[in-house]
């Protein structure tokens, strides 16, 4: 399968729907978790999650020494990985130490962030999601569509193609059918695998823990059935205490999928210990930086690093709920991905990317751990003005619009050819719609054509 251009995102009017449904769902259950009082310390919760995250960015260096203290107590390792490519080195190394060649996957939203199945896979390892939407986008080869739900483009029809043509089996729209034919697949990958990664929600540092919160169960059977756990996770998922937890649970399924409580919350700290039944024999926890500490050093836009990927921006942003996640550069889409993708992949890759926002603010009032991402797009677009050619344009159109006279004479030529009708000067208007340089820019924008006659004209006309 490919994915969808933004231009065919918005023309396919069942996509259109979809994306407008799923989205408006996870709204309204967002909406009946935290609504009517429900929760009536909501907003405190928000405050607190904010300043702990705030706090914990500010002293990441003494919480990260102290997590990897505490891992290794727990009889573990922290792996350091500069970036994806040290990160599957690591990965590809210890397979090979430990002869494994099949490893099981929940979702992670880090891992994809770096293609680490690619990586993988490259060399030969089979590496397996498990989580049912991850599964489906494996299986499609795509990327996540959404942080939280990553298949919510597609339809039980099109999963149901997809099965029949990746697994061989008969077509079978009915979901039900489907989810337990991505079970009894996985279930024995689950029992054959070496080696299990998972992401991780959280980090600890006082416990050394690696926290995970899912629906499904798979990140607690990628954890624990094979004999090798590796968790990854980048570096900002850290929080100071255990107690804080608290706090960040009762946040973030509410804000995700409007549960008061995701179905499991998984602490892992260390392998199995003499007196446990099961577990790993092996655990390893690798921190990534990949972009985080040079964002880090930025004061103005540091918190982008608080973002607990609830996916809450997503639901409510304007933009995202029209042109769906794969019209996002990055695997990041939304209001989160429009400020942490330049960021973390270099501003000039993308600089159209800031300004796919309309600035509503919807995005920073829904989000859990309050990240004002309005004023980080503005930052990012001042940057990028400063940087492009636009700053050019700008002065030039500051010069135009104080000066009267040329403004007068830019508009007669700029809007029209200067003709005489009636005794009067008028515009024979061509507006260019099809052809010249604004070719590409009208053909996805409206542009009115000017009237024949300016209000100046006009004015000047009725004066006389
Ligand atoms: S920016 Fe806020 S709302 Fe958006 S995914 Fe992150 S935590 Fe959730």
């Amino acid at each position: 399968m490919r994915e969808n251009t933004r231009q065919e995102t918005l023309d396919d009017p069942k996509l259109q729907l979809a994306l407008y449904t799923a989205t408006g769902r996870l709204m309204d259950h967002r909406k009946k978790a935290i609504g009517g009082g429900k929760v009536p310390e909501y907003q405190d919760l928000r405050t607190r999650a904010a300043a702990v995250k705030r706090h914990t960015l500010d002293y990441l260096d003494v919480y990260l020494t102290q997590f990897e203290a505490a891992v290794q107590a727990n009889g573990g390792k922290v792996i350091w990985a500069r970036d994806g490519a040290e990160a599957a080195d690591f990965i590809l190394s210890l397979a090979k130490e430990k002869g494994e060649s099949l490893i099981v996957k929940s979702k992670s939203m880090t891992s994809e962030e770096i293609h680490l199945n690619d990586r993988l896979i490259k060399h030969e390892l089979e590496t397996v999601e498990t989580d049912l939407g991850e599964y489906i986008i494996q299986l499609a080869g795509l990327r996540p569509y959404h942080i939280v739900a990553p298949a919510l483009q597609m339809t039980r029809y099109d999963v149901s193609t997809l099965f029949e043509e990746k697994l061989g089996i008969a077509k079978d729209d009915v979901i039900e059918n489907q989810t337990m034919t991505a079970r009894r697949v996985l279930r024995e990958k689950f029992l054959a695998a070496g080696i299990g990664i998972t992401g991780a929600n959280f980090l600890v540092a006082d416990s050394g823990a690696v926290v995970i919160v899912e629906n499904e169960g798979n990140a607690r059977l990628s954890s624990s059935a094979p004999k090798i756990q590796i968790a990854i996770a980048g570096i900002e998922k850290m929080i100071p205490r255990v107690r804080d937890l608290g706090v960040f649970l009762a946040l973030l399924g509410r804000s995700a999928t409007g549960q008061a409580l995701t179905s499991y919350t998984s602490i892992l700290s260390g392998p199995r210990r003499k007196d446990e039944r099961d577990g790993p024999e092996e655990f390893y926890v690798v921190l990534l930086d990949a972009g985080r500490t040079k964002l880090l050093a930025d004061k103005e836009k540091r918190e982008s690093l608080q973002c607990i990927r609830c996916g809450a921006c997503l639901n409510y942003c304007p933009v995202y709920r029209k042109v769906g996640g794969h019209s996002y550069p990055w695997v990041y889409s939304g209001p989160i991905g429009k400020i942490i993708t330049p960021q973390f992949q270099g501003k000039e890759k993308d600089p159209w990317l800031p300004f796919m926002s309309s600035l509503c603010g919807v995005c920073a009032e829904v989000c859990p751990v309050k990240i004002d991402i309005p004023k980080i797009l503005l930052a990012l677009r001042r940057e990028s003005q400063k940087s492009s050619d636009d700053a050019g344009a700008m002065k030039w159109f500051a010069r135009l619009m104080t000066r009267p006279w040329l403004y007068r004479l830019a508009a007669s030529f700029g809007l029209g050819w200067l003709g005489r009708k009636d005794g009067v000067w008028v515009r024979e208007v061509k507006w260019p719609a099809s052809s010249g340089p604004l070719k590409d820019w009208l053909a996805v924008r409206d542009f009115p054509a000017p009237p024949e006659q300016s209000f100046r004209d006009w004015w000047e006309k009725r004066r006389k």
